[in-house]
């Protein structure tokens, strides 16, 4: 019982290290940005973003940021 536990965490060490085998195909999250709050969703392959610049420019520093952080986890290409 125990060492199946050893075995367990030492494979999820591994598997940690190994990003491809992980595509995120939805996500929600929430970004503490500088002045605000904002909501991002992940859907379709692309990031959107609930900031003002997100709904003119189709991109803002929020939506850039989460692909930086997320790069190699999501399919997608960017917003
Ligand atoms: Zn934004």
């Amino acid at each position: 019982m125990y060492s199946s536990l050893i075995g367990k965490v030492q494979k999820s060490q591994i598997y940690a290290q190994e990003k491809g085998r992980v595509i995120i195909s939805d996500l929600k999250a929430t970004f503490q940005g500088d002045h605000d709050t904002y909501e991002l969703k992940y859907e379709e392959g692309s990031w959107h973003c609930s900031c003002k610049n997100f709904v003119t420019d189709r991109f803002c520093s929020h939506t850039m940021a989460i692909e930086k952080m997320m790069e190699g986890m999501t399919s997608g290409k960017p917003a």
